[in-house]
């Protein structure tokens, strides 16, 4: 006889993990019990045999959506016990461990659709493998009280359900049914109706644009075959051409429409049901235009599932007016960009958008995390234990990070805090972080900004305050999720849009050589005139004519400046001359945006971020000849590579392969030639132009062909949204 005891420390709370314990340990014929912990599990078990076959059951059987982090076995006495027990008590204080919401599960939708359940048709149904979680909780640990299912008390039968350890519903905190649980509401000309599901269905068949509650907030959903439906939306959301998401209704749909890799369906049909931008097959008019590809879900709620029995295929954009944040509560206005609603009553306590994703390399590569995803915390690689420390990050594609107990937990996407409204949003998560994981802010770490709303949010703290480097940040956030530390020399690669430099200049092509705290900014692309600042981001023309300006010494009509009146282009080429309103950059965002409007395919404003350099990457055709560029001391030039551009004639997709491989190539120059000097072994690859998964099948495979070893972006996004991360682990490593 003995006896062991079992730490687990990982996402193993509310996910089915206790009575997947219990089972196992009755297979294995061991006595004992299992019990939360602030951050995890514990298990006691004792018998005569059947500790190895626990254990690596434990290791390799447990549920699809717990995730261990780290497992502690002692030997103890054994304490004589008759059975094995679930105990529900649970000790007291936080853990880091909130689950993120998970879709509806097979069980569960076969359940749904069976005429002989009692759920039949139900739309709040879920088990303790699948359902609501992050979006309801409002504190931890994860118990139905700290959850927006409090105010529903369950009937008898889903108590009975709830209390049965061998019942798939133990436990399962949102657990419900039509008896007792949530309802959904259908409004339509100011008429509030209980139910109206038929109605609803209906009004997407008369070309209607309905606002649908989710899980993280409401969806703005009509039929995609449907143009005048469409361009209703579009009227509706104000977008030109910004690409709207679609639900299909299963795989089969997908494969439609769009071609799909193996590893784009599992992640596709994973868990967390991102939506995966996967390449067109068939053109449907108005969805994504001018972009090679759609981005697409599967369906992750009840309710989801119920509306896709009807249609094989819907729109399901977020309902949000321009910049701001996803509607959660139909009193935000949802009435205002829809025809009609499908509410319910189950309280959104934090609004979440939908994750959306590319797959590269197996791997998810995060245009937006979200829904799903968050709040899965990673732990940072460092020696002692610490806390307190919060990231606000920068401005545009924010998000907040804090530490707890070495944790990171990145919150989700919170959108640009220029609009106060997605500032209101960062500060409700804020609050909603405090509670959630008892949380008390000690250091602030901000931009170097000295405007951004952010920054100015942790001067009135009254804290201590850290100010970091926007691609600084950038770098750390990859060397985080991959828990490097940069303890030998690293090269890091950041390129983006825009950031604050150090010298107050734009910066965005920037590669830093760094060693523990020292950064050195090595090289980065030259500097060159942003005509009208922010105005430049938004008509691409202006950075093309900045480039032909210095190339060329004059204007040279090329591409979209064909479109543009000769007094605007003298105008802005005067304001370059004078420097006026013409801040300088560095950012390979820019240059996205000069070379996708001399290959004329940028529009000359642009309706969403990145939407040149997007149409470009979309044109893409494999091309094996380098434009001109020139490496020195320590700046990029490009005239040559412009020159040719201008005075080529080469169609865009040859000017897409060309320019992506030349940026490839000028990753491996640089990388050899730091090497040279440096026992640099390691390169980072940040910064939101490494959404470009094009950029990254080309530079990262020339650089491990080469013996680097890349580092670049799978649990986070490449862009700012990291930004927080890389202020939280710069901060515990370097913060004093
Ligand atoms: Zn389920
Ligand atoms: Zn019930
Ligand atoms: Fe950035």
């Amino acid at each position: 006889m003995r006896a062991v005891r079992i730490h687990i420390i990982g996402t193993v709370q509310g996910v089915g993990f206790r009575p997947f314990v219990f089972r196992i340990a009755n297979e294995e014929g061991l006595k004992g019990f299992v019990r939360n912990t602030p951050d995890g599990v514990e298990i006691h078990i004792e018998g005569v045999d059947g500790f190895d076959g626990f254990i690596s059951k434990l290791k390799r059987a447990h549920p699809p959506n717990a995730r261990i982090d780290k497992i502690d076995v002692v030997e103890v006495q054994p304490l004589g016990l008759k059975d094995f027990t679930i105990e529900t008590t649970r000790e007291g204080g936080a853990t880091v461990f909130a689950p993120p919401d998970l879709f509806t599960c097979n069980d569960c939708q076969r359940e749904l659709l069976d005429p002989s359940d009692r759920r039949f048709k139900y739309p709040f149904i879920n088990c303790t493998n699948c359902g609501p979680r992050y979006t309801i909780i409002h504190g931890l640990p994860y118990d139905r009280e700290k959850t927006t299912m409090r105010i529903f008390k369950m009937c008898p039968e889903c108590e009975k359900e709830y209390s049965d350890p061998l019942n798939r519903r133990f436990h399962a905190e949102p657990n419900a049914c039509p008896e007792c649980g949530p309802s959904i509401f259908f409004i339509e000309n100011g008429h509030r109706m209980r139910g109206g599901l038929e109605r609803a269905v209906e009004t997407i068949r008369e070309g209607k644009v309905l606002a649908l509650k989710g899980l993280g907030g409401f969806h703005l959903v009509c039929d995609p075959f449907n143009k005048d439906a469409v361009m209703r939306l579009r009227r509706l959301k104000d977008r030109e051409r910004k690409p709207f998401a679609l639900m299909a209704k299963d795989i089969e749909m997908v494969k439609e429409i769009a071609f799909i890799s193996p590893d784009e369906e599992r992640i596709l049909e994973s868990a967390s049901r991102p939506i995966v931008l996967l390449k067109k097959r068939k053109e449907i008019w108005g969805i994504s235009p001018g972009l090679d590809t759609y981005g697409i879900m599967l369906p992750y709620t009840p309710l989801h599932y119920l509306i896709l029995q009807e249609f094989p295929l819907i729109i399901a954009t977020s309902a949000n007016l321009r910049e701001s944040p996803i509607m959660k509560d139909e009193s935000e206005g949802v009435e205002e960009i829809s025809d009609s609603i499908l509410t319910h009553n189950r309280e959104i306590a934090v609004r979440c958008d939908d994750s959306v994703v590319k797959v590269f390399r197996g791997k998810p590569l995060f245009l937006r995390r979200g829904r799903g995803y968050v709040p899965d915390p990673i732990i940072l690689p460092i020696s002692e234990k610490k806390s307190g420390i919060i990231g606000l990050g920068g401005e545009l594609k924010n998000t907040i990070t804090i530490l707890k107990n070495n944790y990171a937990i990145t919150s989700q996407y919170l959108g640009d805090m220029k609009d106060y409204r997605n500032l209101k949003y960062l500060e409700e998560i804020i609050n909603h972080f405090k509670k959630l994981y008892d949380f008390e802010p000690e250091v602030y770490v901000c931009d170097l900004h000295p405007d951004f709303t952010t920054s100015r949010l942790a001067e009135r703290s009254g804290k201590r305050i850290l100010r970091l480097q926007h691609h600084i940040a950038h770098v750390f956030a990859v060397l985080a999720e991959h828990s490097v530390l940069p303890d030998s020399p690293i090269l890091g690669v950041s390129w983006d849009g825009m950031g604050y430099g150090e010298d107050g200049k734009i910066w965005g092509g920037e590669f830093f050589l760094i060693k523990g705290p020292k950064v050195l900014r090595r090289i980065h692309f030259d500097y060159i005139p942003q005509p009208g600042g922010d105005l430049a981001v938004k008509e691409p023309w202006r950075m093309a004519l900045s480039f032909i300006l210095r190339a060329h010494g004059r204007i040279v009509k090329k591409g979209i400046l064909e479109m543009v009146d000769n007094k605007k282009l003298e105008s802005v080429k005067k304001a370059v001359e004078r420097g006026v309103n013409a801040p300088l950059t560095s950012s390979v965002g820019r240059l996205f945006d000069a070379v996708s409007a001399i290959a004329g395919i940028s529009p000359l404003k642009i309706d969403y971020e990145a939407e040149p350099a997007m149409k470009l990457e979309a044109v893409y055709e494999e091309a094996n000849e380098v434009y001109t560029y020139e490496i020195n001391e320590d700046r990029i030039e490009v005239n040559g590579m412009i020159k040719e551009l201008v005075e080529g004639n080469e169609p865009p997709s040859v000017i897409s392969g060309r320019f992506h491989f030349t940026l490839a190539k000028i990753i491996l120059d640089v990388a050899n030639f730091i090497r040279r000097n440096y026992n640099v072994k390691k390169v980072v690859l940040s910064g939101g132009v490494f959404l470009n998964r094009v950029l990254l099948e080309l530079a990262v495979p020339l650089l491990e062909n080469n013996g680097f070893e890349v580092l670049y972006p799978m649990r986070f996004s490449p862009g700012d949204e990291a930004i927080s991360l890389g202020q939280v682990f710069y901060a515990s490593l370097y913060g004093g």
